[in-house]
């Protein structure tokens, strides 16, 4: 049997490694248009600041897949898939056969605009450019505390990419804004009321943020004068440095239906994702925003599967099709994807939207559906001390939990995690689950299993 992944990152490896696991005699082949072995990309932010070393961010090296018998084709991108014919082609005009594919291609960053001085985050190579881009000093002599101490970066977008750029580059000593559109940081993934704990904790630690704060354009070249007729209402914005022609950059952005400008030296999006699905145009490979996948990881096509942040898989919580573009969620579908590739039938279970960061010493743990105009959700707060950066909060839906956020205190968070990935009535011990002495062995109980709780 011969096996095909593409992409070599969480979902395609946690596939391969299944694969090895259950066929010890097929022939196992990873392309990948990367230059590095398996590595970490939810470490990337950290790496930005320097906080990790390149090798500490490698998770498989050569020996891997030499232990493994997988050959890895790196800076190979694949540009065509022929499903009648069962091949792919690379863009060297290479064709490889296989038995059965896996399409684990993850995402790629939506970009408004380009240019030398916006980036966006995904890869090795993005954050070497971010850090040149940092790092070299502006215009010397430089002084301490002085306009050009720093480079100024703007992020665009306050969602956990945005907010984990914006950690970097604090940390790398730049002046960070973000700009949202929104009117909170993480929208989708905390309520109103966590999301203002955890901005003004990144207040405190020197972000500034600016939600309602639509962005426009990224002028590097091409200034327009203080008060000129290009910009509307001939507001300049908040911080114009001295007007006129200069070699500052500006981002224009709209904030209410006023434009105004703030000074950048570079500028980072972090907007969303798009699944790189691009490649399977004409193919047959049914796709949406991703490549639709059934519970099983299979495609439409009998012998191709996707996983990860490429594919469009059925979501338990918010009951429809969606990606869910999480290192955890890439681990599940890429395994469930390697057990039904080597003849194991597995369907997959538990695949909710779930995260879990932590920002200058401040963690954070939600998953699942948390705020709603249309649903009757119901809200149990199990703790709340803003001064002292505390929430947890529950959401119900039916008597099913849906929804849980933690902040400042993740201990237990894992117990509630399972319950939610369930999707049982909990009517029995409902009562019971503010109870943060509620442990699994209690769980267990009121649930009448011996089972892991979600199965
Ligand atoms: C900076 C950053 C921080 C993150 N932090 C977190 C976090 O804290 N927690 C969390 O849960 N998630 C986090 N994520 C998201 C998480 O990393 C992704 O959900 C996960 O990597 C998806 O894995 P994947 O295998 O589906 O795709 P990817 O990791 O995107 O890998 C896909 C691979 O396929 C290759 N490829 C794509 N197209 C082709 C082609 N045509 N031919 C050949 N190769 C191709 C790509 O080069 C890439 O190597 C973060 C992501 C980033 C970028």
């Amino acid at each position: 049997m011969k096996y095909l992944i593409i992409g070599n990152s969480i979902a395609g490896v946690s596939a391969a490694r299944i694969i090895r696991r259950h066929d010890k005699n097929c022939s196992i082949t990873i392309i990948t248009k990367e230059a590095y072995p398996f590595y970490s990309k939810c470490l990337l932010p950290y790496y930005l600041r320097n906080e990790v070393g390149f090798d500490e961010t490698i998770l498989a090296d050569e020996h891997f897949y030499k232990e493994n018998y997988i050959s890895l084709i790196k800076r190979r991108h694949v540009t065509k898939v022929f499903t009648d014919k069962n091949k792919v082609a690379l863009d060297n005009n290479e064709e490889i056969t296989y038995n059965k594919l896996l399409i684990a291609t993850g995402a790629s960053p939506i970009q408004i605009g380009s240019g030398p001085n916006i980036f966006s985050l995904r890869s090795f190579e993005d954050v070497e450019k971010i850090k040149a881009a940092a790092l070299i000093p502006l215009t010397p002599p430089l002084v301490k505390g002085g306009w050009g101490d720093y480079k100024k970066a703007v992020v665009i977008g306050a969602g956990p990419m945005g907010m984990k750029v914006a950690y970097g580059l604090k940390g790398l000593g730049c002046e960070v804004t973000v700009l949202e559109a929104g009117k909170q940081v993480f929208t989708r993934i905390l309520s109103k009321r966590a999301a203002f704990i955890l901005s003004k904790h990144l207040i405190n630690k020197g972000i500034e943020i600016m939600t309602n704060c639509r962005f426009l354009s990224y002028d590097e070249n091409n200034q327009p004068p203080f008060n000129s007729p290009l910009t509307k209402g001939g507001d300049r914005g908040v911080k114009v440095g001295k007007g006129g022609f200069s070699d500052k950059k500006f981002v224009t952005f709209e904030e209410g239906n006023i434009t105004k400008d703030i000074e950048a030296d570079f500028v980072v999006m972090a907007i969303g994702v798009k699944p790189n699905a691009d490649f399977l145009k004409d193919s047959g490979v049914k796709t949406n925003a991703g490549v639709i996948v059934d519970s099983y990881m299979r495609t439409n096509i009998d012998n191709i599967y996707a996983a990860g942040d490429a594919a469009e898989a059925f979501d338990p919580v918010a009951k429809k099709y969606t990606i869910n573009a999480t290192w955890p969620s890439a681990v599940l579908e890429g395994e469930t994807a390697g057990y039904n590739m080597a003849g194991i039938e597995t369907q997959i279970k538990g695949n909710v939207s779930s995260n879990s960061i932590q920002f200058f010493g401040l963690s954070f743990v939600s998953a699942g559906l948390l705020e709603s105009d249309s649903l009757p959700i119901e809200e149990e707060i199990i703790d709340e001390d803003i001064p002292k950066n505390l929430f947890k909060r529950l959401v119900f839906l039916d008597n099913r939990l849906v929804g849980l956020e933690f902040l400042g205190d993740v201990q237990g968070a894992g117990i509630y995690l399972d319950i939610l990935k369930g999707q049982k009535d909990t009517s029995p011990f409902r009562s019971r689950l503010s109870d943060m002495d509620f442990g699994y062995g209690k769980i267990l109980k009121f649930a009448g299993t011996e089972d892991r709780f979600f199965i």
